[in-house]
């Protein structure tokens, strides 16, 4: 079987908002095969980026599009193309955007090769340890406590048994981040789990470490990104100092930066995302690392439907999965693209069987919401 077409496609169904939500547009991987097979990946970046980093042509040995490392060549060499397209953007990737275009690559490659053979992708990567894995239903947090109350409780009333707020108000007025998480408890009561996405809005870890001091009464199960990523100095302190276990990594590609945050010891627990971080091949081996150092690994997923059946079968090869990140938003992105998605009822998500994502994609839904740039 061999490579015959590679394409990155922009899908943008509306007008983009300057909120954090990154499901208002979209990069689509989809890789054909000369048997007729079809993978699809999701990168989690900026999709124009992400289209100019598969499509460029070579520049020089080290300078290549990544397109043009994988024409012609047998997907099922999943390790040896990660090698290749790594070693081909070497100038100008190594991290960020690159590992995220390359992350929705060897997605599709998983997807196409699982479905050459028949099997759910989680086989391909060792097999499944677990089976169902705990949903916690993610949202942003809305700007007044009584429209917290209202999400909460109406999420309580979907099965839901942990819910994350995150970004929206926090840190525009810390007594009012205080109030929020407070209402949200009191709507909830003491048997749901909260998480917290702080959005990196708390100017430093001094001011972090006092209003995880007020926020502990409500018994958060996590702190998310209250610095920004490359902190890691005040990380480091943050986590000797919080009462509550100090998250992250959702920025972070390849094991590299992972590494270097086990080793400064600055999280308790690390939240690396299958469509950012280096794929699935990639995010198999920051699991097994965070096993070694004993940090526990909650992915972060945040897009389609596509990276929720990713990141479900990334939870299904860990040993001690906790949480599939499932966003709740509402949008033609995360609707539409994937027909029969992950199944979250009563909280619990269902590890896909099928062969691939063990997932549909909407072939019309794609040609809706693709535009040309
Ligand atoms: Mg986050």
């Amino acid at each position: 079987m061999k490579i015959t077409k590679v394409e990155a496609l922009i899908l943008r169904p509306g007008d983009i908002e300057n909120i954090a939500d990154s499901t208002q547009d979209a990069a689509l991987i989809r890789i054909e095969t000369d048997e007729g097979i079809v993978g699809f990946g999701e990168a989690d970046a900026s999709p124009s980026v992400v289209k100019a980093i598969v499509e460029s042509p070579r520049s020089h040995m080290l300078s290549t599009g990544l397109r043009e490392v994988l024409i012609g060549e047998d997907p099922f060499r999943i390790q040896y193309l990660w090698d290749r397209m790594y070693q081909a953007s070497t100038f100008y990737g190594r991290r960020g955007a690159v590992l995220m275009a390359m992350s929705g690559i060897d997605i599709a490659l998983y997807d196409l090769v699982g479905k050459a053979l028949g099997v759910p992708a989680h086989q391909l990567l060792g097999g499944a340890r677990h089976y169902q894995v705990r949903a916690y239903a993610s949202t942003l947090m809305p700007d007044t406590p009584e429209e917290a109350r209202e999400e909460a409780s109406r999420l309580v009333d979907e099965g839901f048994t942990a819910i994350k707020f995150g970004w929206g108000p926090f840190g525009l007025d810390l007594d009012r981040d205080v109030e929020l998480v407070a209402a949200v408890r009191d709507e909830v009561g003491d048997g749901i789990d909260i998480l917290l996405d702080i959005g990196f809005t708390w100017k430093n870890h001094i001011i972090a470490a006092r209003q995880i001091d007020r926020i502990a009464e409500y018994n958060p199960y996590l702190i998310e990104e209250p610095l920004p990523p490359d902190d890691l100095v005040s990380y480091a302190k943050l986590r000797e100092i919080s009462q509550v276990p100090i998250a992250f990594g959702e920025e972070n590609t390849t094991r590299h930066e992972f590494v270097e945050i086990f080793e400064r010891r600055a999280a308790d627990i690390v939240q690396p995302d299958v469509t950012r971080c280096g794929g699935l091949t990639e995010m198999a081996r920051i699991a097994a690392l965070a096993e070694h150092y004993a940090v526990p690994c909650i992915p972060h997923a945040w897009s389609t439907g596509i990276v929720q059946a990713a990141s479900l079968h990334v939870n299904a090869i860990l040993k001690e999965p906790v949480f599939l990140e499932y966003s709740v938003r509402t949008n033609p992105l995360n609707q539409e693209l994937v027909v029969d998605g992950v199944d979250v009822a009563g909280g619990m998500a269902q590890v896909p069987m099928g062969p691939g994502l063990g997932i549909e994609i909407d072939e019309d839904a794609i040609q809706r919401m693709t535009v040309q740039v």
